[in-house]
């Protein structure tokens, strides 16, 4: 990987900035209620641009209403479009939703796929949340979830110079071992909502900031 725009390579500090993330956010579980692969990959498509919590309190209710498969197979448009409502873009994850459901139930068995070439082929579904699906429907490792802030928190720590999630997925699989990419991407994650926060990082409370290139402290 070329490390050549303004923030240094710190590739080097990379296991140590990690322990200490890990350090503050030691619980760094994933937040969606789901009970089988399924409920997974429609709460994932839902979590985008929303907050995990709000899709929890969709969720509670949708998954009574839809139990299965068919049940999203065969779903209204406009009728699901409402229960989804509040997790915004509605429109378009109720259509993701129902056509991944039609395209489980024809393709693979009504069975959600457990590879990433599968999984890619259902509508809406990127490597993100193929990446989601994966390790937390069925424990299988394929990579690492990169969203806005762990897209963030890898060029401001000087992880990657890439804007590409696929290739900054990449860079970050040649740091970390595979069986921490789950919590690595967790981690991240916390670390980005809760201090380095977009365009107003508090890098003066940043457990990191003396490893940071950076920093603003
Ligand atoms: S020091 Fe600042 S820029 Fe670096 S990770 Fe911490 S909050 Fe973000």
């Amino acid at each position: 990987m070329p490390m050549n725009s303004a923030v240094p390579d710190n590739r080097d500090n990379f296991n140590q900035i990690f322990k200490l993330l890990q350090g503050e956010y030691p619980n760094a579980e994933p937040m969606l209620h789901f009970k089988n692969p399924l409920e997974l990959l429609v709460a994932t498509i839902l979590s985008a641009q929303c907050t995990d919590k709000q899709v929890n309190k969709v969720t509670q209710v949708l998954f009574k209403r839809y139990r299965n498969v068919e049940d999203f197979a065969e779903a209204d448009l406009t009728e699901l479009g409402k229960d989804i409502y509040t997790t915004g873009f509605y429109h378009q994850k109720a259509k993701h939703i129902i056509g991944s459901a039609q395209l489980i139930l024809t393709e693979f068995g009504g069975k959600v796929p457990d590879t990433m070439e599968n999984l890619l082929k259902l509508p809406g579904v990127g490597r993100k949340t193929a990446n989601i699906v994966l390790a937390r429907g069925y424990d299988i490792i394929e990579g690492i979830a990169v969203d806005t802030h762990v897209t963030r928190l890898s060029q401001k720590l000087g992880f990657t110079t890439n804007t590409d999630p696929k290739k900054i997925e990449i860079d970050l699989m040649e740091l970390a071992e595979k069986k921490d990419l789950e919590n690595l991407s967790m981690t991240l994650i916390l670390h980005g909502r809760n201090v380095c926060i977009a365009r107003r990082p508090k890098c003066g409370i940043c457990v990191v900031s003396g490893l940071c290139p950076s920093s603003e402290a």
